[in-house]
């Protein structure tokens, strides 16, 4: 059999699409979805809640971080700024040395040109950044969407404990550190 082209397979896909949307209890009864109502909601009227896991914004856990500055390199749109200094710590043991350790002095996420792709989130080897579903953040300026780290602090307030994982999981259940 010849190879359909590949335009008229993702045509044959988008009429497909179409006709579920429009008819979703198939062509034997045409009552078209829309007689039914409309199923968007009239923001900012109406809210929808997101479900917990959802990517609204990114939360930073301050304490937690070394400025590592491991997000920010892996980060495809450069829009983690991150400043730090080293400081002396205490030795971890008695007689010990004193540590050098990095102090963070800013920590800004530039939400105007984030693609909330979570990379930052997964590679963060220190658990300092969580996803919150909090989404209403617009701002009438775009730079005021640059998020300092008392602004992403405050958004730890709004990220949900982790559900426990399926019995059986062998993985260690984390809670989010408070
Ligand atoms: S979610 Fe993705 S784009 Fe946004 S700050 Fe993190 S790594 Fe960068
Ligand atoms: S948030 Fe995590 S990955 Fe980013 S600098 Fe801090 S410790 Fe490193």
């Amino acid at each position: 059999m010849a190879k359909m082209p590949g335009f008229v397979k993702g045509l044959q896909i988008t009429a497909r699409t179409g006709l579920q949307t429009m008819f979703p209890d198939g062509l034997r009864k045409p009552i078209p979805a829309p007689t039914r109502g409309a199923v968007t909601v009239q923001y900012p009227h109406e809210k929808e809640a997101p479900p917990d896991r959802a990517r609204g914004v990114i939360a930073l856990k301050e304490d937690n971080c070394t400025a590592c500055m491991l997000c920010s390199r892996s980060c495809p749109d450069w829009c983690i700024y991150i400043e730090g200094h080293k400081v002396k710590a205490p030795p971890r043991r008695a007689g010990g040395k004193p540590r050098n350790v990095n102090k963070l002095d800013r920590f800004d996420i530039d939400f105007a040109l984030c693609m909330y792709c979570g990379i930052c989130v997964e590679v963060c080897p220190f658990d300092a950044l969580f996803w919150s579903p909090e989404y209403e953040y617009s701002e009438p300026r775009i730079a005021d969407l640059l998020h300092d780290k008392t602004r992403l602090g405050e958004w730890f307030e709004t990220v949900p404990d982790f559900e426990p994982y399926e019995a059986g999981s062998e993985q260690k259940v984390k809670k989010v550190p408070r």
